[in-house]
């Protein structure tokens, strides 16, 4: 994907030369917003991507998001902030009514309306989705919604959520993976009405929070698509953010490699170059090979995923090599940096708390392995 979308590439380039690397390094030692950043993303047009031309977007395929949010990964900036826009309108742009589409996309693209929230993860349920117990119940012209959600980033910065809770009891569906439905959650009435909204400290800079929901009315029209279907809408969904995040994982390992390259040429120890002695080469050199290969891993899903293909084993795939890579490539740049490499100044250190991120989101390294176990090997379920 390297020599892809080159303009697209540029333009994100000049967005984030606005952004230096001092920006966010100060927004993360405040545990502050990229509000700058995304704003300039969205009046650049790019976060609207994937959005269609006809609704105000760009009108562009899977690969040309994933050059847009790589290349931000790719120079250090993190694209965590912007991304779930991506990927979250996906599910109003599938299986969204044309009133809904009509009313919401256009804002979403002009940027005068953020669909930047997601909320799936519960404190009970964990990655077994099918268990979450966040209901919603039809009352006359509204349903009214009640539990418990986590981690669910973004809150504060979005104007819009995309939400997963059951409309059917558990105990009355045949399978599990039934009545659960998706609603379109306007986050400016409801936060304040029902809806308590508590930040999380978490490892990077990352607004995330714990919802508290205690019998929010939402209009009924602010469901997608059918009641008890929503699961599948998520499903949907997941092979396309997965290749996102790979695209992203592979930004972050392109930057762990540049800088480790850099540094390794420059920082002269015993009166020459560290990256003259093969124990900091050859690192810095396999960490490259696991990074490019997860591109073609990455490039592969997305090139599927754009021609309408099958293409969950290699969105799986793409997404547990590239996650690995990235990681790989941030201890070999801390490695390289040596004592530098824990400190803020040079940006590496922040990167490797982003980058763990994605070994256990949006979904863990093991559902992974069990999905390609199971899916794709035939191997027996163990779950
Ligand atoms: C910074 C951050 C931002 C997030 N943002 C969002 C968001 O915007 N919206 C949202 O909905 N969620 C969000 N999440 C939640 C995230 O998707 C979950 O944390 C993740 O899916 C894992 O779920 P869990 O934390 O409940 O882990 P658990 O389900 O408790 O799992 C813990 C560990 O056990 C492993 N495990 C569990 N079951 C099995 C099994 N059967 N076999 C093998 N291993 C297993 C998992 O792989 C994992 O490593 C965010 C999380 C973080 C940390």
């Amino acid at each position: 994907m390297n020599e892809a979308h080159e303009s697209l590439r540029e333009a994100v380039r000049e967005v984030r030369a606005g952004f230096p690397d001092e920006y966010w390094r100060a927004l993360d030692e405040k545990r502050e917003y990229p509000e700058g950043f995304v704003r300039a993303m969205t009046d650049s047009g790019l976060l609207g991507a994937l959005i269609p031309e006809e609704y105000g977007g760009m009108g562009l395929g899977l690969s040309a998001a994933c050059a847009i949010l790589e290349e931000v990964n790719r120079s250090g900036a993190n694209a965590g902030p912007a991304h779930a826009q991506m990927y979250t309108m996906g599910t109003l742009l599938r299986h969204g009514s044309e009133a809904q589409k009509e009313e919401y996309l256009p804002k979403i693209a002009s940027g005068e309306l953020r669909l930047q929230a997601f909320g799936v993860t519960e404190p009970e349920a964990g990655t077994d989705t099918t268990q979450l117990t966040t209901s919603a119940v039809r009352d006359g012209d509204h349903y009214v919604i009640d539990g418990r959600k986590i981690y669910i980033s973004r809150v504060d910065h979005s104007d819009l959520m995309v939400l997963l809770a059951r409309t059917t009891p558990l105990e009355e569906v045949e399978k599990r993976s039934r009545g659960l439905s998706v609603f379109l959650m306007d986050l400016r009435e409801a936060v304040g009405n029902g809806l308590t909204v508590k930040r999380r400290r978490v490892m990077m800079n990352n607004e995330t929070n714990e919802l508290l929901f205690e019998a929010l009315r939402v209009p009924a029209g602010s469901i997608i698509g059918e009641e008890g279907e929503g699961f599948r809408y998520i499903m949907d969904g997941m092979n396309a953010e997965r290749i996102l995040i790979a695209a992203e994982c592979v930004g972050d390992g392109r930057f762990f490699v540049e800088r480790a390259t850099q540094r390794a040429k420059k920082r002269e120890v015993f009166g020459r170059p560290i990256g003259q002695n093969q124990g900091v080469q050859f690192p810095i050199a396999r960490a490259h090979v696991s990074v490019e290969a997860a591109d073609l891993m990455t490039e592969r899903a997305a090139a599927l995923f754009e021609a309408g293909e099958p293409c969950g084993a290699e969105a799986n795939m793409a997404k547990l090599l590239a996650a690995d890579a990235s990681w790989e490539a941030a201890n070999v740049a801390v490695q390289t940096f040596g004592g530098y490499g824990f400190d803020a100044e040079y940006d590496v250190e922040r990167k490797f708390r982003e980058t763990r991120l994605y070994q256990v989101a949006p979904i863990s390294t093991n559902l992974i392995l069990s999905y390609v176990a199971e899916h794709v090997l035939g191997l027996p379920r163990s779950f």
